[in-house]
């Protein structure tokens, strides 16, 4: 059944021991933010925009907050600032990005913040573990679900779920 409710979103690290930041990002969003409902597989993903840098480990939550969009947006920053987040650049290597992905149904765009998140339909490592956690979840603007975003993905980066019992 199509779903219009539900706050996703999504990890991304490509430095370190990646499975331990997602782990540890985890155990804050549950301190800091609320309760985690639904979690996809962690997904090894190859680099987007800049090809030379490590895979990035990607996840979706499904996340219950009371916190208003903006203040979970600053509440995830402030995770991401404990994670220890290393910049060097839009699309370089980083510990730990934390995108808000959708919630609910709102659409929003200021200068802080935009949803739903703005390039959820152009990235598998996105479309692939929202659609294990919702496929049928509804994109407020294109009116299209999880499912059928992927299906008209143009993305060519290679997504594989990690099978941490084949390591
Ligand atoms: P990116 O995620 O694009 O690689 P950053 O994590 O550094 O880069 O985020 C840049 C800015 O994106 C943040 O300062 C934040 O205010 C803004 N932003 C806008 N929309 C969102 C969203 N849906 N989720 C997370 N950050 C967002
Ligand atoms: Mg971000």
């Amino acid at each position: 059944m199509k779903s219009i409710k539900g706050i996703y979103l999504l990890l991304g690290s490509n430095l370190g021991d990646r499975m331990r930041v997602l782990d540890d990002t985890r155990i804050l969003i549950k301190e800091k933010v609320g309760k985690i409902q639904k979690i996809s597989f962690v997904y090894e993903t190859e680099p987007w925009g800049i090809r030379n840098q490590p895979s990035f480990y990607n996840q979706v939550l499904e996340i219950q907050t009371g916190l208003s969009p903006h203040d979970l947006l600053k509440s995830l920053q402030d995770i991401e600032n404990e994670i220890g987040k290393i910049k060097l650049g839009k699309w370089r290597e980083r510990l730990i990005d934390i995108d808000i992905l959708y919630y609910d149904q709102l659409i929003i765009d200021d200068e802080y913040l935009t949803l739903p998140h703005p390039e959820i339909q152009n990235r598998k490592f996105t479309l692939i573990p929202m659609c294990e956690v919702n496929p049928d979840f509804i994109h407020p603007i294109f009116n299209n679900i999880q499912k059928e975003l992927l299906l008209k993905c143009p993305d060519k980066l290679n997504v594989w779920p990690l099978n941490t019992n084949l390591v």
